[in-house]
């Protein structure tokens, strides 16, 4: 390997680095509102030991998964990483384990209990520790929508995608109505699916990635695209524009993946000559299009593990998976898209206080912030998952 000092300039503090979300009581979040646990101070200088004898402690009868936007402390003690998807298939691997510990948010953890055995436990460090996207999509407001559908007539030929980024409840409505969910790396295949199945698709909850892929990847027209507000009547839109629609997006986004604008690709290309542009299909469409290059998280780590020494890559997705990875990657110029720091605040809960928390908690005999899905959910959201894995 060329023996270079990595390149990795800090982003600048923002007002926004640590969106607010998830403070306070808000009934129509799908992540709890506050940690009930009694904490060890952040200052304790022993965090790390009792993390490490915590864990040993425990030993096989717990799995801990860290996903890629998690902070290195947590990272750090993570058996495995990887995307909300992975990270749910390496939980169901592993039968044997009592305790999976997941390190990220409320729907993925959501999402290991939905594929793991009844009798394994699943654990999310801060109950607070929800995704922003998620919660944009309710079901009484999907059930609303679907019932218009129906009303105009629409519903049979509609099929429901909902990306992995969302609730169970909303898994299950769509594997109730056989539908499919997806991820950013399968999206395409997907939607190619379910347009076997009918004639139109009701997008869940990210318009982006929605729009970014019938655009880009299937050849679709952005006038093919509706984008139905759930807090507008009928979602906004007119009965001909439903009739009309292709794809009918869901005003739903990531508030991470939300803030590259086509301000921050134009700068980054005057200021590093021959850079190329890396981002992920969360993006808005015309950031994404500015792009040279878009995928999921996995393509992301690939392409940048790729990448011939000496390249020069600004990278939209969450820092601190673009900070490991211009870390592990000196011999290339790896920067952050934005001058400005923009962290997935409520992954950023689960720190490392939370984490040993957790353990110490298992360790005593206590079950600490079990996450559970009813099983009539469970078993439909099962369904839209299965239909993804039988996806050509
Ligand atoms: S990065 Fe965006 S989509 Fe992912 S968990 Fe955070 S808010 Fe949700």
């Amino acid at each position: 390997m060329t023996n270079v000092t990595s390149t990795w300039i800090e982003p600048a503090d923002s007002a926004t680095a640590l969106l607010l979300l998830g403070r306070g009581s808000d009934p129509d979040s799908e992540r709890g509102v506050d940690c009930p646990g009694d904490l060890p101070a952040p200052s304790d200088p022993d965090l790390v030991a009792r993390a490490a004898a915590a864990k040993k402690a425990l030993g096989d009868r717990v799995f801990v998964l860290g996903h890629h936007y998690q902070r290195d402390e947590v990272i750090q003690f993570a058996d495995v990483t990887g995307d909300s998807f992975r990270l749910a298939q390496q939980a169901a691997a592993r039968p044997d384990a009592e305790f999976i510990v997941f390190c990220g948010v409320h729907f993925m953890a959501e999402s290991a209990d939905i594929l793991t055995t009844p009798g394994q436990k699943v654990v999310l460090p801060d109950l607070a520790a929800g995704c922003s996207m998620a919660d944009m999509a309710v079901l009484g407001q999907v059930q609303t929508a679907w019932e218009h559908f129906e009303d105009l007539g629409i519903a049979g030929d509609v099929v429901p995608v909902t990306y992995m980024n969302s609730s169970a409840d909303i898994k299950g409505f769509v594997g109730r109505q056989k539908g499919v969910v997806c991820t950013s790396s399968n999206a395409k295949r997907a939607l190619e699916w379910s347009f076997e199945q009918g004639s139109k698709v009701f997008f869940l909850p990210d318009q982006h990635l929605g729009r970014n892929t019938a655009v880009l990847e299937m050849g679709f027209d952005l006038d093919d695209c509706v984008l139905y507000d759930p807090h507008k009547p009928n979602g906004g839109l007119t009965d001909q524009q439903l009739r009309d629609a292709r794809m009918i997006l869901w005003r739903g986004h990531c508030s991470v993946h939300g803030r590259f604008t086509i301000d921050s690709v134009n700068e980054v290309r005057e200021r590093v000559p021959g850079v190329n542009v890396l981002v992920h299909p969360e993006c808005k469409h015309e950031v994404v299009t500015a792009a040279d290059y878009v995928g999921s998280t996995e393509y992301i780590i690939r392409k940048l593990d790729e990448a011939p020494a000496g390249s020069a890559w600004a990278v939209g997705t969450e820092l601190n998976l673009v900070r490991r990875l211009a870390l592990a990657h000196p011999d290339k110029q790896i920067s952050f898209l934005d001058r400005t720091v923009c962290y997935c605040s409520t992954m950023n809960r689960i720190d490392l206080p939370h984490l040993v928390w957790a353990l110490e908690e298992l360790v005593a005999g206590r079950v600490p912030n079990q996450i559970t899905v009813d099983a009539e959910t469970a078993s439909y959201a099962r369904s839209a998952l299965d239909q993804m894995l039988l996806l050509p």
